[in-house]
């Protein structure tokens, strides 16, 4: 018998695809913005919570489409720290959602708006020498629900709303469009979580032909990009995907983005000991960001077990910042909250899986 097919997840639909969906089977198209509230306002966990809709509709529903949830296998944190949220998968993976207490300064305005940090696929095919998600290599891309149910989730078993959505957890988001921008429309959309585009940021490693795709969507997104490095060489000695884009392409696809979408960009540096953070780097830099109005988020290095790099000295990173300083960058240091729980992403989970011997459950 030929395997069935995998069935639609009710969360990885946009309105208008339900709507066609629920007319297809002689419904009204009303019931489609109808279920969507029951996932999205009033955060049903199942069909048969859905009590305004008809017996036959939930039946079709529950034949038709998935609605099942992210399980937490395990959680890190407290209340008023950053806590990180490890999540098992159907298919036995792991990923991980970070979720901030308050703003960092340099996501934008300083308040207290929570910050969820979601992944966008399991492990990550890039590579970069310093990360932990890329050190077992790519497994698969996530489904548009499994990035939209980091958050419902997040806000469930901290009972807190989310206000701002950062993409920087395990994966490389735009080696996933197609599902990352069906979740970005769930996420942003009146009928969905009804989040603001400002206050979702997709940080990338620097894809430039899809930055410039992602530049086209009439979306105020934010775009951070993972500089890590200001010149080619130093950069590609981390960053496997500078010799595919080289800064150059990298910089013009970034002066695309600021005319498309008249919005400033982020680039983010981590400060790694001796490797890219000497002074002609920080002076190179500064040129960059200068050329694009970027700001520039300074990350000090999260030590990954079994990598040999280190975090610079106080003193180095203050010195490098300086720099940037006196040439008139927007520039600030992340004084990471997350440091003491494997708040670099891709930790827990690679913690979790050389522990627990569980790579997959599947
Ligand atoms: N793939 C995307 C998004 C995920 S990585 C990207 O590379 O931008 C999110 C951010 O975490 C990136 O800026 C990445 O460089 C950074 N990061 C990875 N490993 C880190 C570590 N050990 N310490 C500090 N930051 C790290
Ligand atoms: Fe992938 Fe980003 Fe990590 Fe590089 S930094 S390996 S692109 S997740």
């Amino acid at each position: 018998m030929p395997a069935t097919p995998d069935k639609s997840h009710l969360k990885s639909l946009s309105l208008s695809t339900l709507e066609a969906a629920v007319i297809s089977h002689g419904q009204p198209r009303y019931r489609a913005e109808q279920i969507l509230r029951w996932i999205y306002q009033k955060r049903a966990r199942s069909i048969s919570e859905m009590t305004d809709l008809p017996a036959s509709l939930r039946e079709w529903l529950t034949a038709e489409f998935r609605f099942d949830e992210l399980a937490l296998a395990r959680q890190t944190g407290s209340h008023d720290t950053t806590r990180k949220l490890l999540f098992r998968l159907r298919d036995g993976r792991f990923i991980e959602s970070v979720v901030i207490p308050a703003t960092p300064a340099e996501f934008g305005e300083t308040s207290s708006r929570r910050t969820i940090c979601v992944s966008s696929q399991v492990g990550c095919a890039y590579g970069c020498k310093f990360c932990a998600s890329g050190l077992e290599g790519w497994t698969r891309n996530l489904g548009s629900e499994e990035i939209v149910d980091q958050i419902l989730e997040a806000e469930r078993l901290t009972g807190e709303r989310i206000q701002n959505i950062v993409f920087m957890g395990m994966g490389e988001p735009l080696a996933n469009f197609e599902n990352l921008t069906r979740a970005i429309e769930i996420i942003n959309s009146p009928w969905g979580i009804g989040l603001g585009a400002r206050h979702i940021t997709v940080s990338t490693s620097g894809l430039v032909p899809q930055i410039r795709k992602l530049a086209e969507l009439p979306l105020q997104l934010r775009l951070a990009i993972s500089l890590h490095g200001a010149t080619d060489e130093v950069r590609a000695q981390i960053m496997p995907v500078n010799r595919k884009y080289p800064v150059d392409e990298l910089l013009d696809a970034c002066s695309y983005w600021q005319s498309r979408k008249k919005q400033h960009i982020t680039f983010e540096y981590i400060l790694i000991d001796q490797v890219n953070d000497t002074l002609e780097q920080a002076h190179e830099l500064s040129r960059h960001a200068l050329r694009l109005s970027a700001k520039v988020n300074l990350i000090p290095y999260n030590t990954v077990e079994g990598l040999p790099w280190v975090r610079p000295s106080i003193r180095r990173q203050e010195t490098f910042l300086e720099i940037l300083r006196s040439h008139r960058v927007k520039a600030t240091i992340r004084r990471e909250k997350g440091h003491d729980i494997d708040a670099a992403c891709g930790q827990l989970r690679l913690r979790h899986e050389r522990e627990t011997g569980i790579v997959s459950a599947a």
